[in-house]
């Protein structure tokens, strides 16, 4: 494992138009980019904070896992995701310490990194997803 720091928060919203507003208006944050990851069902929304990004998930299909989150446990933190150098190097480690992966491999997630997901029942309760720039 090598993280290097917290990179975003993922946080599960019903609607990015109504979400956003909160966090321009009364955060003071500024949306600089609006993405829809297909492979994901999802639309998402960014924020920068320092260098840390809240990542607003916004699902586009009723088969998106995140409106099954939101629908078993409504909206809020979804995941918290690290920046590792080197997350094939990293999935292969934590998996040798008896970790369940939801990826086996790096997938492409947002913004283009490269990004995989170790199971909430090995993560202590939180959804946690590694990822890095590719190179
Ligand atoms: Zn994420």
């Amino acid at each position: 494992m090598n993280i290097t720091h917290i990179e975003h928060l993922g946080i599960a919203v019903k609607s990015l138009e109504e979400s956003i507003p909160y966090y321009e208006n009364i955060l003071g944050l500024k949306c600089y980019s609006i993405e829809e990851v297909a492979d994901q069902k999802v639309r998402t929304a960014f924020f920068k904070v320092g260098q840390t990004k809240i990542e607003l998930l916004e699902p586009i299909s009723e088969e998106s896992t995140i409106a099954k989150f939101i629908e078993k446990r409504g909206e809020g933190i979804h995941h918290l995701a690290f920046a590792n150098q080197g997350v094939a190097e990293a999935l292969a480690e934590v998996e040798a310490k008896g970790v369940r992966l939801i990826d086996k491999a790096p997938r492409k997630g947002a913004e283009g990194l490269n990004i995989a997901f170790l199971h909430p029942k090995s993560t202590c309760g939180v959804l946690t997803e590694l990822c890095e720039k590719p190179e």
